[in-house]
């Protein structure tokens, strides 16, 4: 059984003190307005419409959990980089999603999705800024590969390494490539979460799974 593919939604927070009180662990994922987030989340989940409650109305800029195992949760956070209404996009950011990524202590650790043509814009280097001093550790997914050739691919993981090489200490950053169209980097993906959440990875291998049949990106 893959690790998101029995992940079901629980609810949508706004304000800090709503946030799950029975919360062992959790993972964060966050990304650019249509860097993919939703497509690599339903894609994880092996389900076309997980994510869509994130972007229903009312949602859509607040933190919407989803439960993987018994206090085990991952928590889908607002897209950012939309031009209109930086002000209030700020406040927000400043009220919820900065002090929720700077103190909430279950937070195991925050996956940044970033459009593999579009790379470290400067709104994921202002969030990876903000993540930083708290120690734990960031993975990035590299979405949409499939717009790239492979050699483009390799050139565009291969300078993310380096950049992730100037950030210090190794073991709390990497990269890797993902296509929720192709469905490539589901396994990679899987391996560096459950380790974060100190969940036992079981399944079936990355091609060939339930997971390589449903879900269409958007
Ligand atoms: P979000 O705003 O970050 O949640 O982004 P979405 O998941 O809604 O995706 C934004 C757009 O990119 C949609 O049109 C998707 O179909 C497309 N998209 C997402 N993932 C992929 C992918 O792996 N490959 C390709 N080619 N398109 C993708």
């Amino acid at each position: 059984m893959p690790l998101f593919q029995q992940a079901v939604f629980l609810t949508t927070v706004a304000n800090l003190r709503d946030l799950p009180r029975d919360s062992l662990c959790e993972v964060a994922f966050a990304g650019r307005s249509n860097a993919g987030k939703s497509s690599a989340i339903n894609t994880l989940a092996g389900r076309v419409r997980l994510a869509y409650v994130s972007k229903t109305p009312g949602r859509t800029q607040h933190l919407n959990y989803f439960t993987l195992r018994e206090g085990k949760y991952f928590v889908d956070l607002p897209g950012y980089g939309y031009a209109k209404a930086p002000e209030e996009i700020r406040s927000q950011w400043e009220g919820l999603i900065g002090p929720y990524l700077s103190k909430r202590d279950q937070l195991a650790g925050l996956v940044v999705i970033m459009d593999i043509r579009r790379p470290l814009t400067d709104l994921d280097v202002r969030l990876i800024d903000w993540f930083r001093p708290t120690g734990r550790p960031i993975h990035i997914m590299l979405s949409k590969a499939d717009k790239l050739s492979r050699q483009e691919q390799t050139k565009a993981l291969r300078s993310m390494k380096a950049e992730l090489a100037t950030w210090g200490d190794a073991s709390l950053y990497s990269v890797q490539l993902f296509s929720s169209l192709k469905k490539t980097g589901v396994e990679e993906a899987e391996t560096v979460l459950a380790g974060w959440l100190g969940i036992e990875k079981k399944g079936p291998p990355d091609k060939g799974g339930p997971e390589a049949k449903v879900s269409q990106p958007g």
